[in-house]
């Protein structure tokens, strides 16, 4: 009998994918047992939050020093011990340490810098509902994360150090109700995943019962900071109020470890589109390699990149802040060159409160009457002719029943 040919290892074709998702290690917290280390609330108790703690864990350089001592002041320091695992110690300009370790530059204002860059208080049509676009809302229903962004938007009411979100769900809610314009709720923060499963499912009860509301979705960063909060019971929970989106936060591709992969994974399971918000942040995705990378896996997970946000002018965010030229540069470098549906659309807040504004590469070079001058991804060049119209809309011809094409005017 002839041999069977040599088969793969593996039958399972995402088995080959494995490998680009990182088993995190335990480190420091090596002898945690699983079952702690896997629980929500064991992670959450056990955030890094002080200096003595992430100076015993790191080497700290004098501005990250100096940095935490006064991050207690303005937003405060939070990082779980999974999201923590994710440092490089030996690399002081790690990608991940530089999202979640304070720096003495964030005292530095500079002078175009603000503390609202969004403009979201002047915008609030009740406590933490900002009504900014026509037909949405942007519901901040906490203040609170599992971990904090240096660069966060809203560092002037989240953490609880520097000032706090005054937030009133019920009024909230009394004003979505009342204006029947509204037919997409975000809810966001603060890390709305940081309630209580029956306080998630209160909430989203509340707003699924508001007959014009039509759309929900959450923002959050739980599956990159916090994977173990995406419990089954959560995804239970959440499926429940469908059509519901969810848009996750992850800026580098180290972020997305297997425990992240397996919790989006749950989430889509549970027939939740997930879309992803990466901020473009100096030293951590300002390069198209690292981008690429980044928007792959992201697909790999099942979530497509979203937007790409410009860094906002919040004080304090000078170092991680790259120019606008560099982001529509790693746009570029990705339109055309891989997979559509990984190409976010990047976006500026018009500081104050204009909302997003798009912000692409130039593709129409030139517009002159019936004649378009167009570049493809390589840089090809192509004329593209507009006809003008050349008679009135009675010529246009149109089908009747009988499927006999006649001509309008002339019948
Ligand atoms: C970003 C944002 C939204 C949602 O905008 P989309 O473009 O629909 O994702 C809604 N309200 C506010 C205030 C926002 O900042």
């Amino acid at each position: 009998m002839p041999e069977a040919p040599a088969q793969p290892a593996s039958h399972d074709p995402r088995a080959a994918l494995d490998v680009r998702f990182s088993e995190t290690t335990r480190g420091r917290w090596s002898d945690v047992p699983a079952a702690d280390w896997n629980d929500w609330h064991w992670q959450l108790r056990n955030r890094i939050t002080r200096l003595p703690e992430l100076e015993g864990s790191l080497a700290l350089t004098p501005e990250e020093r100096a940095g935490v001592i006064l991050s207690g002041n303005r937003l405060a320091m939070a990082i779980t011990p999974y999201f923590f695992n994710l440092i490089d110690p030996a690399d002081v300009s790690c990608p991940i340490r530089r999202q979640v370790v304070p720096r003495i530059e964030e005292m530095s204002f500079g002078p175009d810098e603000m503390e609202d860059p969004c403009g979201e208080d002047r915008h609030m049509a009740a406590p933490g509902l900002v009504h900014r676009y026509p037909d949405r809302v942007l519901f901040l229903v906490t203040d609170r994360c599992a971990s904090y962004c240096r660069y966060c938007t809203r560092s002037r009411v989240v953490s609880g150090a520097g000032g706090h979100l005054d937030a009133d769900h019920e009024a909230a809610i009394r004003y979505i109700a009342a204006h029947p314009e509204i037919r997409d709720v975000l809810l966001s923060g603060g890390d709305p995943l940081l309630f209580t499963d029956e306080k998630i499912d209160a909430l989203l009860g509340r707003l699924r019962a508001i007959p014009h509301v039509e759309f929900l979705r959450i923002g959050t960063r739980i599956p990159v900071f916090l994977p173990q909060r995406i419990t089954p019971s959560l995804v239970g929970i959440l499926r429940r109020h469908h059509p519901l989106w969810m848009s996750v936060h992850v800026n580098h591709p180290r972020e997305l470890t297997a425990e992240s992969r397996d919790a989006l994974a749950r989430i889509a399971d549970a027939g939740i589109p997930l879309g992803n918000q990466s901020v473009l942040l100096r030293g951590v995705n300002d390069s198209p390699e690292v981008m690429r990378e980044l928007v792959h896996r992201l697909l790999l997970c099942r979530v497509r990149p979203y937007y790409l946000y410009q860094c906002d002018l919040i004080r304090g965010s000078a170092h991680l802040r790259t120019s606008v030229r560099e982001g529509i540069d790693i746009i570029n470098e990705l339109r055309g060159h891989t997979t559509g549906y990984a190409v976010p659309q990047y976006v500026v807040d018009g500081p104050g409160g204009g909302g997003k504004i798009p912000l692409n590469p130039e593709y129409l070079l030139a517009h002159d009457g019936d004649r378009l001058v167009l570049r493809n991804f390589r840089g090809d060049i192509y004329e593209y002719p507009e006809e003008a119209p050349t008679d009135s809309h009675s010529a246009q011809p149109v089908r009747r029943r009988d499927d006999e094409i006649v001509c309008l005017g002339l019948d």
